[in-house]
């Protein structure tokens, strides 16, 4: 296919693309099943016309016989006449001949020709009436001279082992060639003379002018393959017949086209002999026309005959015609079902598939990079994009994911810090306070070192609130708890304990560090001023101290002694810190 034509089938449809190729798939199986029904129409053909062949040969062997087998049978009625052979055995016997001439006058009208002949060995006398009884009843022709050579035929019909010998010969006395149908006498196992027939080949010959034709015509041939009858005409002649014995016009071998094809048809010769009864058949090309022959054989005569056939004008074409007008038309009706099934169960879907993919692709930016070649291939496209799509898209998930769980990390850690921080203040909650002080206790464990509590509680907080109002109270405890995260060390760990009390844990601590904490924190709160409408505000607070060693006691009880010293503190006049033992 030229590449234009290529790519343009490429573009089609898919489903003119399906019929392009279901048709021209189908066109080459019709071609080749035609073909096929050809051949086996014409092998079939072949095949009847071998069996017309051997039928007509069989038919025509059987007619040439019966015109000659009556003549035989006469002949071997002669032959072995008693009454004759006594005769011939003393022939000049006056009553013996008496007889004899009168059963010759019987058996002369028996003959297809009216014409007999019996030779008397002994005296080698060729008595005759021949035909139209010119010589009746009988009457010695003449006297047969074996020491000549056209008088061989006598010898070897007297040593013939058969009941009788057919042969063509010139009548000398008519001049025409003859059929000859000879009779040995016999009495026991001497020859006593020879009788028989003779009649004239023409006669023979209409035999065969009746069945020739143009497209039906036969052949007789001799033992030696020599042609002696063609398409009703004889071809012996009186001068090969004066050269002595019998020599054909023409060859069978001269007129067979191949000569693979001649040893084929004397093998088959040879095995009509040995089995006379049987005919046979081939096809044969004579003098470049091919025939389907039929073959048989007349042992009596030693001769073949040939029924040929004409093989193109025998096959029948109006037969052949129906037939392949019918296969046409059931091949074709095929095609059309077997395009609407495809259509149907096959190509109507992938339709319906395609124009959902080109919808689906319609509310959509991203269309398939190539949109050429027919359904299936936009589909395949179709499918590698959204393939693709999938695979970006999923990495894009895959980094969202990993992006939100980052970040719901960071919120659990909010949320985490969140539950243990106070949200007036900042400052650690009660919870997030158990949880470091318990780290600090570890810690202070490990290294053997004390751990100071200390709780803060503003003074008559109530009163703020009363008189300042809630805001105001809710400022000053972000300022209290803002000095407490100041003035105690980073490592020091602050926390809103309840309402306006505060918790600070002070690890690695002695009483002097203690002690300076403490006052930096007084000092502090000492020096805040709020200015409110009711004019400026200043707080106190009084403080609990406890140092221990972790240890020993555990976190409740050092919160607890924490509280207690805060009692101590608020029973002495608040505004002051007391630090237990
Ligand atoms: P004392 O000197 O004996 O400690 O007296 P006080 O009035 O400070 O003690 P008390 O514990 O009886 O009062 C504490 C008050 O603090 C009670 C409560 O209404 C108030 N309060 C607790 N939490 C908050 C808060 O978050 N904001 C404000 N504005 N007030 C609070
Ligand atoms: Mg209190
Ligand atoms: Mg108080």
């Amino acid at each position: 296919m030229p590449s234009g034509l290529t790519q343009r089938f490429r573009h089609l449809g898919i489903k003119p693309k399906f019929v392009v190729t279901f048709i021209s798939a189908s066109l080459i199986s019709m071609l080749i099943g035609s073909l096929v029904i050809k051949t086996s129409i014409e092998a079939f053909q072949l095949g009847e016309n071998f069996k017309l062949a051997q039928t007509i040969a069989n038919q025509e062997k059987q007619l040439l016989l019966s015109a000659i087998l009556p003549d035989v049978a006469i002949s071997k009625a002669i032959a072995s006449d008693r009454s004759l052979q006594k005769w011939a055995e003393d022939e000049f016997n006056p009553t013996l001949k008496a007889g004899a001439m009168t059963e010759f006058k019987a058996y002369g009208t028996l003959f297809s020709s009216r014409h007999f002949f019996y030779i008397v060995d002994k005296t080698k006398n060729y008595y005759t009436n021949h035909s139209q009884d010119q010589f009746f009843p009988t009457k010695v022709l003449y006297q047969l001279d074996l020491s000549k050579p056209n008088f061989n035929w006598y010898t070897d019909a007297t040593q013939t082992d058969n009941e009788y010998l057919i042969n063509l010969d010139n009548d000398e006395y008519t001049g025409e060639v003859s059929v000859w149908v000879n009779a040995p006498i016999r009495n026991g196992k001497n020859i006593v003379g020879l009788a028989g027939t003779g009649f004239p080949i023409t006669d023979f010959l209409e035999i065969f002018r009746s069945v020739d034709s143009d497209n039906s015509t036969n052949m007789v041939v001799d033992a030696s393959g020599g042609i002696l009858i063609r398409a009703g005409e004889f071809f012996l002649d009186r001068y090969s017949l004066n050269e002595g014995g019998l020599k054909s016009r023409s060859q069978l071998e001269a007129i067979v086209d191949d000569k693979e094809q001649y040893k084929k048809l004397q093998k088959l010769l040879a095995t009509l002999k040995v089995n006379p009864s049987q005919t046979v058949s081939l096809s044969l090309g004579l003098e470049g026309r091919l025939w389907s022959v039929g073959i048989s054989y007349l042992p009596e005569l030693g001769w073949y005959n040939f029924s040929l056939l004409n093989v193109d004008s025998l096959v029948n074409n109006q037969a052949l015609e129906t037939s392949f007008s019918i296969f046409l038309i059931s091949t074709f009706t095929l095609i059309v079902l077997g395009l609407i099934l495809v259509d149907k169960t096959i190509l109507s879907k992938i339709r319906v598939l395609h124009r959902k993919v080109d919808e689906s692709y319609q509310h959509d930016n991203r269309r398939p990079l190539v949109m050429a070649g027919d359904e299936l291939a936009q589909l395949e496209a179709a499918f590698e994009t959204m393939s693709h799509t999938l695979h970006v898209n999923m990495i894009d998930l895959e980094s969202k994911v990993s992006e939100r769980t980052q970040l719901l990390k960071e919120k659990n850690m909010q949320l985490i810090e969140l539950s243990l921080t106070d949200p007036l203040t900042g400052l650690l909650n009660r919870r997030g306070l158990v949880e470091r002080f318990g780290v600090e206790i570890e810690r202070s464990r490990r290294e053997n070192s004390l751990i100071g509590v200390v709780m803060v509680d503003i003074d008559d907080f109530k009163n703020v609130n009363d008189r300042y109002g809630h805001d105001v109270g809710d400022v000053v405890i972000r300022s209290c708890s803002a000095i407490i995260a100041e003035t105690c060390r980073t490592t020091d760990v602050a926390a809103r304990w309840g309402g306006e009390e505060f918790l600070v844990v002070i690890p690695d601590v002695d009483i002097d560090v203690l002690k300076s904490i403490l006052m930096r924190m007084f000092r502090g709160i000492r020096e805040f001023r709020l200015s409110t409408e009711r004019g400026e505000l200043r707080y106190t607070v009084s403080m609990g101290a406890v140092i221990m060693n972790s240890v020993e006691t555990d976190m409740d009880e050092m919160i607890r002694a924490a509280d207690s010293a805060l009692y101590v503190a608020k029973n002495e006049g608040k505004n002051n810190f007391h630090i237990s033992d």
